[in-house]
């Protein structure tokens, strides 16, 4: 049976290659999956018998569309926006938008299928989704940022609904974004339906703690992994890569759970703080006042700033969580942790790490926290800041905190028993992958065909 089923997913998997050539990423998150689902197919033949993995890698919809806009001195840009509405099969389309120049349909593709088993993981009543657009903020001012963003909501907001298909943010998308496609929305649609984006605005149908959620989630799941190995974050050494939203509270968790964060970084460059990264600085620069990274050295001399980004991974660390964006961790950049002495790593980004990179980190014996699991605590509380809109109220930080803590809680331990159930204890990338997946074979199923 495991023979049967190992042939069956190579045969999925080369259809898939056939059809989707150049889209590197996307192959990517395909075979990522697929190489570790061998043993759970060989369980349950009815899943092969009804052709699983062939309806679960093609998306149930593909939207693609122009986003024409006028920019500050009046000339036309236009750019390309994308939805992909991957699976429904748990709940409403849900998945953040990505504002990129790398976005591409492959980009677009990988995270939606990424989402749809971490957003089962999370054991919410979310499909997954994702889309986003080739738009460059960077350097935008905030008028360009509205009318682009106003432009990309006139044509988005006739595939979504509170029931239907729920974006969110991603990388260059966050609450000053989600507030202008809100509004846009909202005057096309003409009735305030608070449910159809979240990650919005606490003055607005916002939910409190959604921002600190992918960074402190990612957090409380590696915290998890030290502990069942009798491990804690307390006096360990961290490097944190991005300076965004997952980054910054990342940091601000690792921090109180005792450790020192002594590196993040921005697409441009990396700082190296030996003294501990002061936070707040890094918060007025990337938050309040969308500086560079490297202006953190101006307040803080004794910081020292390189150009360029892979640096970062050489610098020594106990834990290491990759928070800036795909691929960011290479071969090369896996075996110098590993030379250096890394014990844990937890993927705040989506998809950080290359198949080689986590080869090398299965091989090594280095705890490994997969991004579909580790960085699950962001969509999960906007599952919450949909239920919060449903029931017309609002719970406080702490509730919802807490919440979040027992669902990383449990996608960890749901990771632990799927890995040992099926074979391969103690890999949480085989757990992550065959718990997530199990739930949608399940409701695929029984929703037939
Ligand atoms: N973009 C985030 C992710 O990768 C959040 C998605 C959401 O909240 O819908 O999971």
């Amino acid at each position: 049976r495991e023979i049967d089923a190992a042939e069956y997913v190579q045969r999925v998997y080369e259809s898939v290659v056939m059809k989707n050539q150049h889209e590197t990423e996307y192959l990517q998150a395909v075979k990522e999956i697929l190489d570790t689902l061998s043993p759970i197919l060989a369980a349950h033949p009815e899943y092969i018998e009804s052709g699983i993995l062939e309806r679960i890698v093609e998306p149930e919809r593909v939207v693609m569309f122009r986003v024409p806009w006028v920019d500050d001195a009046g000339r036309v840009q236009v750019n390309r926006g994308y939805r992909v509405q991957f699976n429904s099969a748990l709940g409403p389309y849900k998945g953040g938008l990505r504002f990129h120049p790398s976005v591409s349909a492959s980009i677009i593709k990988f995270l939606g299928f990424e989402q749809i088993f971490k957003n089962s993981l999370t054991g919410q009543p979310i499909g997954g989704g994702k889309g986003g657009s080739d738009f460059d903020p960077k350097g935008k001012s905030d008028q360009e940022i509205m009318r682009f963003t106003q432009s990309f909501m006139t044509e988005l907001y006739k595939y979504l609904g509170q029931d239907t298909d729920v974006p969110a943010g991603d990388i260059g998308v966050g609450a000053r974004e989600i507030g202008y496609m809100f509004g846009q929305y909202k005057r096309i649609r003409g009735a305030h339906e608070a449910g159809v984006l979240t990650g919005k605005g606490i003055g607005y149908g916002g939910s409190l703690a959604r921002k600190e959620a992918t960074g402190y989630g990612c957090v409380y799941f590696v915290n998890e992994m030290l502990q069942a190995k009798g491990l804690s974050f307390e006096d360990k050494t961290v490097i944190v890569s991005g300076s965004g939203n997952v980054s910054i509270y990342a940091m601000k968790k690792a921090q109180e759970f005792g450790a020192r964060v002594v590196a993040c970084s921005d697409s441009n460059g990396y700082i190296y703080d030996p003294e501990g990264i002061q936070l707040d600085t890094v918060i007025q620069l990337k938050e309040v006042e969308r500086r560079r990274i490297s202006d953190y050295v101006k307040f803080h001399p004794h910081a020292v700033y390189t150009e360029g980004c892979s640096g970062i991974w050489s610098i020594p660390c106990d834990i290491a969580l990759p928070c800036a964006t795909q691929n960011e961790i290479d071969e090369q950049a896996a075996k110098v942790l590993v030379q250096n002495g890394v014990k844990a790593i937890g993927e705040g980004a989506n998809m950080p790490s290359t198949l080689e990179a986590i080869h090398i980190f299965h091989t090594n014996g280095v705890l490994f926290g997969p991004a579909k699991a580790a960085n699950a605590g962001g969509v999960a509380v906007s599952s919450l800041e949909m239920s919060q809109n449903s029931m017309r109220l609002a719970w406080t930080f702490e509730e919802v905190d807490a919440k979040l803590h027992m669902i990383m809680k449990n996608i960890y331990e749901s990771c632990e028993a799927a890995a040992k159930e099926y074979g391969h204890e103690g890999n949480l990338l085989v757990g992550a992958n065959i718990a997530g997946f199990k739930k949608v074979a399940d409701a695929m199923m029984a929703q037939g065909i």
